[in-house]
């Protein structure tokens, strides 16, 4: 199990732990650029093809501005989101605004920004007119309902799924943005999450492109954007395959190739949103074993908890770990690796085989590039940790510090406790 290899070695991150202690995040801008390539290669065939990085991910400047350099939009679904979007230059078409349950003031800066908007709801028509203005282009989301099935079974449910619209809602928020004013009209599905098949985006394209046809000869609608939305997943478990992009952007081409192009729809931009597959791989967290303890189990205690990685107390999900400076040890000891909050689901992993660990080793847990630092919050009072970026010529740089108690207690300033604070 030891054949999913970290992006540093343990000299490297002992040369960065001189400078930032554990626990970080670290991202690799060598890998993220490589991928981005790949993303854009695999859709080249495709005239106004753009991924927009799903911000939620990994809401970090340093990391959307290598993803801007590498020809990337943002998708953004609030306020903050946009502000730093367009902190790091990205404008209009630059931007996607894929929200729901939208606030008034999240719409009117999306508008302002000249963003792509992508209506989630029929009444978010009237909404948009109401509180910012009705734009040129518009993007409505789809729902299909029921089940969303690949070959091999159901991939998920979009019809328990909050978001997006009916096919008849889709064609009356159309006819009636056009009686509006908009010309131009975007569709955007996200159905399943975390694929880990090539047939996602192919599956989900054949969907839209056939509902783009279906719409434009309703309607009338002049459709020149399909929105594939996130989803496409990655490898969190060493014996599972990698998507291959470059399979799945020839799959895309072929439905389009048999549903657009004969009915002269041949012109339609693709749009992707990935986050996961972007960044996850690309970004981990390293942390310190600081406490080992034997009781019913073996534990092992190390100074990241839940609170700066979510995913396996949320979801159960799995992280590769691995000990620097072990990589080829035999994996012989069963451990639970825990952090320290008290909530008994604060474990990064549960009975995994690893190499022995001592006090003081330092542990990767791997594919945190995504929905990692970004889920990180607060309880019990944890502080989230610092981001480090390690540069394609091997040098690092502090891309955000850790939190410090004055962080974690600002927002008391309206209170006479926090003079009483010792900061
Ligand atoms: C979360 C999200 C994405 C990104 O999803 P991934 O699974 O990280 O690819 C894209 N679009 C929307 C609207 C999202 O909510």
């Amino acid at each position: 199990m030891s054949q999913k290899r970290p992006f540093i070695t343990l000299n490297q991150a002992q040369d960065i732990l001189a400078d930032v202690p554990t626990p970080f995040h670290l991202y690799d801008e060598k890998g993220i650029r490589e991928n981005a390539r790949r993303v854009n290669q695999a859709f080249a065939w495709n005239k106004g093809f753009k991924e927009y990085f799903a911000v939620k991910a990994t809401p970090n400047p340093y990391l959307l501005s290598i993803l801007r350099e590498e020809g990337c939009g943002v998708d953004c679904s609030s306020y903050t989101e946009l502000q730093l979007s367009e902190a790091c230059g990205f404008a209009g078409s630059e931007i996607m605004f894929s929200s729901n349950d939208t606030p008034a003031e999240d719409m009117k800066k999306a508008y302002d920004l000249g963003a792509f908007i992508n209506l989630d709801d029929l009444t978010h028509v009237d909404f948009l007119a109401k509180v910012a203005g009705v734009p040129k282009t518009v993007f409505c989301r789809y729902n299909p309902g029921g089940t969303f099935d690949l070959g091999n079974g159901i991939m998920d449910n979009p019809g328990d799924a909050k978001y997006g619209m009916t096919e008849n809602q889709m064609a009356e928020a159309y006819t009636r943005l056009m009686a509006m004013g908009a010309e131009e009209f975007g569709i955007h599905a996200f159905l399943a999450s975390n694929t880990v098949t090539d047939d996602y985006y192919p599956e989900l394209a054949g969907i839209l492109f056939e509902l783009a046809v279906r719409l434009h000869k309703r309607t009338g609608a002049k459709i020149k954007y399909i929105n594939l939305s996130g989803g496409v997943g990655i490898a969190y478990r060493p014996e599972q395959r990698e998507n291959d992009i470059l399979a799945i952007g020839e799959g895309v081409r072929k439905k389009f190739e048999e549903i657009l192009v004969p009915e002269g729809m041949g012109d339609i931009a693709i749009f992707t949103e990935m986050g996961r597959f972007m960044l996850a791989p690309y970004g981990c967290l390293v942390t310190t074993a600081i406490h080992e303890k034997h009781i019913y189990k073996e534990y092992i205690g190390v100074d990241a908890c839940a609170a700066n990685l979510m995913r396996p107390a949320m979801y159960g999900s799995y992280h590769h770990i691995t000990v620097l400076g072990k990589e080829d040890a035999p994996c012989d000891h069963k451990y639970d690796v825990t952090g320290g909050l008290c909530e008994n689901n604060d474990k990064f992993a549960i009975d995994r085989m690893l190499p022995q660990i001592d006090k003081g080793d330092i542990l990767v847990i791997h594919d945190t590039g995504a929905h990692g630092f970004s889920m990180g919050y607060n309880y019990n009072g944890k502080l989230r940790s610092a981001e480090v970026l390690l540069k394609e010529d091997g040098s690092h740089q502090l891309i955000r510090r850790a939190e410090t108690p004055a962080d974690y207690f600002a927002t008391l300033d309206c209170t006479p406790y926090y003079k009483k604070l010792k900061l």
